[in-house]
């Protein structure tokens, strides 16, 4: 009996430690010149780098994280298979802030597609996925979130004077050192990342 139970926390142990990535060489990843702003500002809200569901536990814990509403005006968010639906606080302000100025603008209003993610998520992410990124991302920061630009009004079809509009706002906050953003086209979403202001 005691055998077995050395087996089991032995497997336990072994199964444990196997992670699917390995944070040195997740870390070691140089970022494009595009992407390295939107790193830097992520990491500046204090939060360490989530690597599973326990440490987003902790930031909710701590109350570094609230929870993003599944709707707002001008926004909703899509049913997240990959990311978690949290964000620091300033993040979430400045989601709901950017899509209240677009629906008074639209009437419409947008899809969140992705919010935060850990290092596992983003192992389950590459395996449907070969273009998610390999080394860290400032979704892995509670920071950052993608805004899809073919889902206005949870309609699949691009529409250009949706997008237009969209972008207005994005370039506003941007201007106003607010956010950073880039235009993903492979993902059809706006990465969006929020500083520190
Ligand atoms: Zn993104």
């Amino acid at each position: 009996m005691r055998f077995l139970l050395l087996i089991f926390l032995l497997s336990f142990s072994l199964f444990k430690s196997q992670e699917c990535y390995d944070l040195k060489t997740v870390l070691k990843v140089e970022p494009t010149e595009l992407y390295k702003p939107h790193l830097l500002a992520s990491q500046n809200f204090g939060v360490k780098i989530l690597q599973n569901t326990k440490t987003v536990d902790k930031n909710i814990a701590n109350g570094k994280f609230v929870k993003v509403k599944k709707k707002s005006r001008g926004y909703r968010l899509q049913t997240l298979e990959y990311s978690r639906p949290y964000l620091v606080k300033k993040a979430r302000t400045t989601l709901e802030r950017m899509a209240n100025d677009f629906a008074a603008k639209t009437k419409s209003f947008f899809v969140v597609s992705s919010v935060t993610r850990t290092l596992e998520d983003q192992c389950r992410l590459r395996k449907v996925n070969s273009n998610a990124s390999l080394g860290i991302s400032s979704h892995n920061y509670g920071a950052a979130f993608d805004i899809s630009y073919v889902r206005f009004d949870h309609k699949l079809k691009v529409n250009p004077k949706l997008e237009k509009e969209l972008e207005k706002v994005l370039t506003e906050y941007k201007n106003l050192g607010k956010i950073f953003y880039i235009k993903e086209k492979q993902q059809s979403c706006y990465h969006v990342t929020v500083r520190n202001y």
